[in-house]
């Protein structure tokens, strides 16, 4: 895990307050979860009944997910690496195969290829939206690509009708992984479509991680409008078992190999408490990106997030729901390395993060592929340049404001 998986379950900021004397106030981190009263009463409700997993919480989480995308199934799981698994599972991917992901992303899109022994490789990002294209993975695409795993990068859908076009044409599965995205609308000749709901994915996989827009703690999701698929996945989420009825009540067979990803009870609860309030969270943090691009826009060395231009495929600003901030800097103008500028930040009482170390370049994929720099060189260089701010819907507007004088102060080009 990054050492930013760990941010969103440190301490609250009182215990910052105690054991950071030397910041100049609370430390903001780059995410962190919000949990009401009202999340912890239905936790707590949980705790009391006869249930603590696989109970009614379950399927009612089940159900509320489906219904917010406009899904026809969504099956939880233990976390969004556990979706991406069982996806790729139900998706029938094997020895041989090979899936097309982006380079810019958390290790898991491209990990669960390795779980099944198929073979992870990469196409680069776009410059603009920093998320693949059909012209990026048509460039990288291979004969043996079966299922190709497009990444919603900071939340910004990509553009799903283009991509699924692609992917039809040469016979590949789409898993669409939205971790950083549930919440997110696109429209499409006129139409408007949820992430997770809309007919151009396969399936897609959500992540419940604290940092994520809403939390089970640890969690995740498979949302598909396909009977045959959402059956697999809900095998695969409980050892590859399915009940036989006909033969006794007891018995069960095992045609294929599964495993645990179950989600209690307790964390279902959370979710379900957590769903009723994910329309709220996207607003407030479309109102941070806004203040910070407000604040950001047309300054020297700092480039804001961009939404793509209008075209058929088409996002609105507020149709985004937004999971991280990140800024593009020219940390060469500044004269400061990117380290220096985090430490700088950091003194100031600010969390930064880095989304993301180029996945093709990990030791692991170098040693196994041959993958080398030059692979995806717009992830590369992106990644020469990014930084993620605080972003998370308890930031106050005094937050907002002390992190956009700390950027302007720790960025400031010497005369
Ligand atoms: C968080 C994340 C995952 C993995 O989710 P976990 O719940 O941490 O297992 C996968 N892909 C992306 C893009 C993510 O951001």
């Amino acid at each position: 895990m990054g050492e930013g998986k760990r941010v969103g379950v440190k301490p609250t900021t009182s215990d910052h307050q105690a054991t950071n004397a030397k910041l100049t106030g609370p430390l903001l981190p780059y995410g962190r979860q919000s949990i009401g009263d009202d999340d912890i009463a239905a936790v707590v409700a949980v705790m009391r009944s006869d249930f603590l997993t696989t109970g009614p919480m379950v399927e009612r989480f089940e159900r509320a997910l489906a219904d917010y995308c406009q899904a026809k199934h969504a099956i939880v799981v233990a976390n969004g690496t556990a979706a991406l698994h069982v996806a790729i599972l139900a998706a029938g991917i094997k020895p041989g195969d090979r899936l097309l992901t982006s380079a810019n992303t958390f290790l898991a899109s491209a990990n669960c290829a390795e779980f099944v022994g198929a073979t992870a490789d990469f196409a680069d990002i776009d410059p603009q939206s920093y998320n693949v294209t059909a012209d990026t993975l048509r460039a990288a695409w291979q004969d043996d690509v079966r299922v190709i795993v497009p990444v919603d990068f900071a939340g910004q859908p990509c553009d799903m009708p283009s991509i699924a076009a692609l992917a039809r044409e040469r016979g590949a599965l789409i898993i669409e992984d939205a971790s950083h995205a549930i919440g997110s609308r696109f429209t499409h000749a006129g139409k408007s479509y949820k992430v997770g709901g809309h007919p151009w994915a396969d399936l897609t996989t959500f992540s419940f991680h604290p940092v994520k827009t809403i939390t089970t703690g640890e969690g995740g999701a498979i949302l598909t409008n396909d009977d045959r698929l959402a059956e697999r996945c809900r095998r695969f989420r409980n050892h590859g078992m399915i009940r036989i009825e006909t033969t006794g009540p007891w018995y069960y067979e095992m045609p294929e190999l599964g495993y645990n990803y179950r989600l209690t009870d307790i964390q279902c609860a959370l979710g379900l408490s957590q769903l009723q309030k994910l329309d709220r969270f996207v607003q407030r943090r479309a109102e941070i990106v806004a203040a910070y691009n407000a604040a950001f826009d047309g300054h020297p060395v700092l480039r804001c997030p961009r939404l793509p231009q209008p075209s058929a495929f088409r996002l609105q600003p507020y149709s985004v729901a937004w999971h991280l901030y990140v800024l593009q800097i020219d940390f060469d103008a500044v004269g400061k390395t990117r380290a220096q500028v985090m430490a700088e930040l950091r003194q100031r009482g600010i969390g930064t993060q880095v989304h993301y170390i180029p996945v093709h370049l990990q030791p692991y994929y170098r040693q196994k592929y041959g993958y080398a720099a030059g692979k995806c060189p717009v992830a590369e260089a992106y990644y020469q340049r990014c930084l993620s701010l605080p972003l998370f819907p308890a930031m106050t507007d005094a937050d907002v404001e002390r992190i956009i004088r700390a950027v302007l102060e720790v960025t400031q080009v010497s005369a």
